[in-house]
């Protein structure tokens, strides 16, 4: 595979952050999740930190050109030089024209195919350990012991302030609206693979090991 930029497209839940992760140590690129990236900068004292919140806690899309500066920023100063998996961004016709005109065109979009009550079922299940990062979800994979990390055994267990039923109906929304239009924006481009997403982790890690050599 030459250097490419991977882009994971799916419903929030679909996966894409678990098995963008495993991606990247495979094949040795870097994954960037821009929600990971954001969050963080809400949590610190950052300029943005405010609006930022605004925008998230409410599950709308945080503004392209904010957003836009800082992929940016990651892909063309850090590791991501040497092509990388880009996790929850584009998110939108906007942010994937960016991309292809101020970053890079050697691109390849992957999307992770899955219904809609398998993706809710993962978002409002989801938790993780403050401790470790070891991730959960009470619906398909518990801790052995209620309310105790099975890696680290702590007790600090959070679900994420965005993953309310709420929330998550509009981030799904949004997806539709938004996110969705990049399927046929990838496809007419002839950049489009699509992995049955709704499976066991195993299944799907071994269908994109078979995508992977095709790219
Ligand atoms: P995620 O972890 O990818 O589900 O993202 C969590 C939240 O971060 C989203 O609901 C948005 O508010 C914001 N976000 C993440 N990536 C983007 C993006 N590419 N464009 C705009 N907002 C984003």
């Amino acid at each position: 595979m030459t250097r490419k930029i991977i882009v994971l497209l799916g419903l929030p839940g679909s996966g894409k952050g678990t098995q963008g992760a495993m991606l990247a140590k495979e094949i040795f690129i870097p994954h960037i999740s821009t929600g990971d990236i954001l969050r963080k900068m809400v949590n610190s004292s950052s300029e943005e930190s405010s609006i930022l919140k605004f925008y998230m806690e409410d599950g709308r899309l945080v503004p392209s050109d904010l957003v836009n500066k800082i992929v940016r920023k990651y892909i063309l100063s850090g590791d991501g030089k040497q092509g990388c998996i880009l996790d929850g961004y584009p998110r939108n016709l906007e942010q994937a024209e960016y991309l292809i005109e101020n970053v890079d065109d050697n691109i390849v979009a992957i999307l992770f195919d899955v219904a809609d009550e398998i993706s809710m079922k993962r978002i409002m299940g989801r938790f993780s350990c403050s401790s470790c990062g070891e991730l959960y979800n009470k619906f398909f994979n518990n801790t052995k012991l209620e309310g105790v990390c099975d890696s680290c055994g702590s007790k600090d267990l959070t679900y994420r302030s965005d993953d309310s039923q709420i929330t998550l109906q509009k981030r799904l929304d949004e997806y539709k609206k938004e996110t969705l239009p990049l399927v046929d924006y990838y496809k007419s481009r002839n950049k489009l693979f699509r992995v049955d997403a709704s499976g066991s982790k195993d299944d799907i890690k071994e269908n994109l090991l078979s995508i992977l050599k095709k790219i």
